[in-house]
């Protein structure tokens, strides 16, 4: 059994590390030595995650609720807390203070439960950090495993109904009572799904090939399949490279989405394939479709299930798909009774409306455009090029069927015949094109060049907002401008790049306000942290080099396009695509 101090010890010891490699072979020497039952768990919880990508599901724990477990546990007031995340400006930091200064009235917490793990309060070795100046509380070093950590967060994201706020509340104090300062401080930042202490699936993949010496590339195709690097790794250890050889696509286990790349021009996407297939871009929501016999699932580009908010999708699906067991790829977009285009946000209420469903399909009827396929009868296709999938995917799909088709394909090597079907796209409504390589696979999860996108204005960036600040005036306790983040996927941190306040209307505002209230982390004065989960599309004049923001750039004339309902903060651009797009932009200047 491996204790959660262990795993803290490698939490604090990884942060102190900058390079990715030495980061390796510290969690490669981790992962050779957990138990089976704490490999996967191990995975998840140091890219600060709890459910594996394939579930869609997340741990959701209101800041608001962390603290109050907090509080509770260290014997202090709330408002204390707040005091403390003002100065501190982190979770993590103001838990360990927090339960530092406690006196250790909390520690009679475990007669809640029956199942604490507790007969290992030996707190042995615990020197290496010890939980500095956690004085009479260091004892409680040792006593909670990776398991039961685990266990208990997993807890927290499933209870619901009536009493789930308090049992949620007290099993975090168990928690937090249970364990050191340190252990602490790491509990709070997987809580509220903020580690970010610089692993991402990168490192997790290949410490896993390291430990187990299997090859990258095989981890990496293994990943691919199930969307689940935990389940990886326990294959990789069990059977090596030949169980994760066997790794197949699972209906009804959502894999990740093939994204695209943007490019400045066509004759850019020609310059690196001779032959390109060109398909519109349609502006809609993107959606798996998993086909099993007689059931179909529906999943969203964040791969949550939406089967039940899309039942005419489904009997859709059913009516006009030949294959017994498909996984088809596509973008819904909302129609009108005459085929005629709806705005975007018609198509997100469809998905994400959970009561009067009927009625809802009745009012924005859907159409699917199929592009791709990714397994058919038993049969995987990803490893296959595009061409071979999209004459699959043809041949199962009824031509002519009602609200789903498959979209048009034309291969060419003439960017000319590109620019006229882009002309065309745009007249009839759609977003621009999609320019594919026509030998390459299907990469789930990764944007490269195989797909890349043209739409006609500059384009836009999809950044995660971090903070705010209250409006005065007309705005007064409204948040009135918002604080902005892009990724930096190498060192696995968001970086602040600049405010939006402007394209925002009145009652956007309001609903904004209130949406963001459930996740304000701290305040000071006006000024506002917020918890990283709501993703923004800015649009903006220019990219320009900024010191004044840790990105190193900043946005000219930023403007609220949508709220991305449909992204995930770990879909956000990324510094490196902001890095090109600002090189692209000096290129055409
Ligand atoms: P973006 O959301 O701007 O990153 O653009 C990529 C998205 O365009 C994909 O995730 C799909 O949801 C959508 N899309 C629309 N039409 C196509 C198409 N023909 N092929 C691939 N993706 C498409």
């Amino acid at each position: 059994m491996t204790q959660f101090s262990e795993f803290t010890d490698l939490c604090v010891k990884i942060e102190s590390i900058p390079g990715s490699l030495e980061m390796t072979d510290v969690f490669a020497a981790f992962l050779k030595e957990a138990d089976e039952d704490e490999l996967a768990v191990s995975c998840y919880m140091i890219m600060g995650e709890i459910f594996p990508p394939w579930t869609g599901k997340k741990l959701g724990l209101g800041p608001n609720l962390l603290y109050a477990a907090l509080s509770k546990a260290a014997g202090i007031s709330p408002e204390k807390i707040q005091t403390l995340l003002r100065q501190t400006g982190d979770i993590g930091e103001t838990t360990y203070q927090a339960l530092r200064d406690e006196n250790n009235s909390q520690s009679t917490f475990s007669s809640f439960f029956t199942s604490a793990d507790d007969g290992s309060d030996d707190g042995g070795g615990a020197g290496a950090n010890g939980g500095a100046g956690a004085g009479g509380v260091s004892s409680k070093r040792g006593r909670l495993s990776v398991r039961e950590v685990y266990d208990r967060l997993k807890e927290i994201a499933d209870v619901s109904g009536k009493g789930a706020q308090s049992q949620k509340i007290k099993t975090l104090q168990f928690l937090f009572s249970e364990s050191s300062p340190e252990e602490a401080k790491y509990i709070s930042r997987i809580a509220l799904e903020e580690l970010r202490i610089g692993v991402g699936e990168g490192i997790v993949r290949d410490s896993i090939s390291k430990a187990f010496g299997v090859p990258v590339d095989l981890v990496e195709f293994a990943y691919m399949v199930t969307n689940d690097l935990g389940k990886v790794a326990a294959a990789s250890r069990a059977g090596g490279a030949d169980a994760l050889e066997m790794q197949r696509i699972q209906i009804d286990r959502p894999v990740k989405m093939m994204l695209a790349q943007v490019t400045n021009s066509i004759e850019a996407a020609f310059a690196e394939q001779s032959e390109v297939a060109v398909e519109w871009k349609f502006d809609g929501a993107r959606l798996q479709i998993h086909k099993n016999g007689d059931s179909v699932r529906l999943y969203s580009r964040r791969l949550e299930d939406v089967t039940g908010s899309l039942p005419d999708v489904v009997q859709t699906v059913l009516a006009s798909v030949t294959a017994t067991d498909a996984v088809l790829d596509g973008e819904a977009i909302a129609v009108d009774e005459n085929g005629g285009l709806r705005p975007f946000q018609d198509i997100l209420r469809r998905f994400r409306r959970k009561y009067d469903v009927e009625t809802t399909s009745h009012n924005i009827p859907i159409h699917v455009n199929l592009f791709d396929l990714l397994y058919a009868d038993g049969e995987s296709f990803i490893e296959k090029p595009l061409t071979a999938r999209r004459e699959k995917l043809s041949s199962i799909v009824k031509t002519g069927s009602k609200g789903i088709s498959v979209d048009d394909l034309t291969i060419t090597n003439d960017p000319e015949k590109a620019a006229e079907i882009y002309s065309a796209a745009l007249n009839a409504g759609h977003e621009g094109i999609m320019l594919k390589n026509p030998s390459s696979p299907y990469s789930p999860g990764k944007r490269g060049k195989n797909w890349l996108k043209k739409k006609p204005v500059m384009d836009t960036l999809d950044l995660v907002v971090i903070g705010g600040e209250w409006g005065s005036g007309k705005r007064k306790n409204k948040i009135g401008s918002y604080v902005l983040a892009c990724y930096d996927d190498v060192r696995n941190v968001s970086l602040e790049i600049g405010r939006v306040g402007t394209g925002i209307s009145d009652e956007l505002l309001d609903s904004l306000t209130e949406q963001f209230s459930g996740l304000i982390e701290a305040e000071d004065g006006v000024m506002i942290k917020i918890k990283p989960e709501i993703v923004f599309e800015i649009a903006f004049e220019e990219i320009q080099k900024s010191p004044n923001y840790p990105a190193g750039y900043a946005l000219r004339f930023p403007r609220l396009v949508r709220v991305r309902d449909d992204k995930t903060v770990e879909e956000i651009d990324t510094l490196e695509k902001v890095e090109r797009m600002y090189q692209g932009q000096k290129e055409t200047s």
